[in-house]
């Protein structure tokens, strides 16, 4: 087991075949807390203290591009189709590994032909057929975890700075166009919404941090109710920490990370807005620097790489990966 986990990835750097430059950059260093639930165990786990003060900074935001509306092709992931033509260096342990992935010396070609495009995850053996979403529908408001449904159901929750593409992805995942709108609703805003996906698991959306013009203490609160919510909600399989892409990192978006990794929550990182070309105000950097730039600034807490996927809501870009990546995951947990 040791051996798997810790040595042999050193020692192994696989020839993957990526279709853009993921984070070359990423160094692994082991972390001194072991993740807090063993049954992920390659998740993240981070050693720094979040920052509760932490004051956003908006100066570089770009201003928002409407696009809910647009038309949606369909597409069907097709696990063996090619992954794209670039050769990059990547070694084993700069990949996320799902419980259940068996990689062994000499089983490169097998690695290759399973990363998920546009990020470091390994399909596993528990990835299945169950990926696509066939009904998705509003389940519920919360105010507070003990209101959330008690039914066991395995969830995923959503979280991440307002305006960085929550409700555009999750209309993605499930082919909506408004279904997200549910949780924009006046009053809902703050709440934990869930939504169920084909009757047998939930998609979570957490109230957006960050809010710049909200009162210090209304986010005090949110920030409390969706924190003991990600510490004792025994059916989060994952968090899904999204994080805009086409924008520097932010200091409050590390803050998150680190203490989700701290607090032993299992997480994936979920970069946003990936169809977003260079421009000025943004320091002229293209979404693949902003990624590996965020992953270079979190990668001394992590004792393994995080799962990390490149998302666009409007070409689609990542949404069959992440709906493969939460099928494992999910059917994992179920066994476990
Ligand atoms: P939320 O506040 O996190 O729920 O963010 P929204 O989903 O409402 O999106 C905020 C803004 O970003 C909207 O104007 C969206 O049209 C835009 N947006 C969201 N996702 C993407 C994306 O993948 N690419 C681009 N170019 N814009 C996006």
């Amino acid at each position: 087991m040791l051996l798997y986990h810790r040595i042999l990835p050193r020692l192994l750097t696989l020839t993957l075949t990526l279709p853009s430059r993921p984070a070359s950059q990423l160094l692994l260093r082991p972390s001194r807390f072991p993740p807090r639930r063993p049954s992920l165990p390659r998740c993240a786990a981070l050693c720094q203290l979040a920052d509760p003060q932490t004051v956003v900074d908006h100066s570089d935001a770009e201003e928002p591009e409407d696009h809910a509306d647009a038309e949606e092709p369909e597409t069907q992931f097709d696990a063996e189709e090619p992954l794209g033509d670039v050769q990059v260096k990547l070694p084993l342990d700069r990949l996320f590994l799902p419980p259940g992935a068996k990689v062994t010396p000499g089983d490169e070609e097998g690695v290759t032909a399973r990363v998920l495009k546009g990020s470091n995850i390994v399909l596993g053996t528990y990835a299945r057929g169950d990926a696509q979403v066939v009904n998705a529908d509003f389940v519920k408001s919360s105010v507070r975890p003990d209101d959330c449904p008690k039914d066991g159901r395995p969830e995923f929750a959503l979280v991440g700075r307002s305006n960085v593409g929550k409700s555009s992805l999750l209309n993605s995942l499930v082919r909506r166009k408004k279904l997200a709108l549910t949780s924009k609703k006046p009053g809902k805003t703050q709440c934990i919404n869930h939504f169920i996906i084909n009757d047998s698991w939930y998609l979570v959306d957490l109230p957006g941090y960050g809010y710049a013009s909200a009162p210090q203490e209304a986010r005090k609160d949110w920030d409390e109710f969706t924190r003991n919510y990600f510490l004792s909600r025994d059916n989060l399989v994952s968090v899904f920490l999204l994080i805009d892409a086409s924008i520097p990192a932010k200091k409050i978006d590390l803050d998150y990370a680190s203490w989700l990794g701290q607090n032993k929550v299992p997480m994936t990182l979920v970069f946003t807005k990936c169809d977003k070309r260079k421009k000025k105000k943004n320091g002229g950097k293209r979404p693949e620097e902003n990624v590996e730039a965020f992953q270079s600034l979190i990668r001394e807490y992590f004792e393994a790489a995080p799962p990390w996927i490149m998302t666009s809501s409007v070409t689609n870009q990542g949404r069959d990966e992440i709906l493969l990546h939460m099928s494992q995951l999910r059917n994992y947990w179920r066994k476990h």
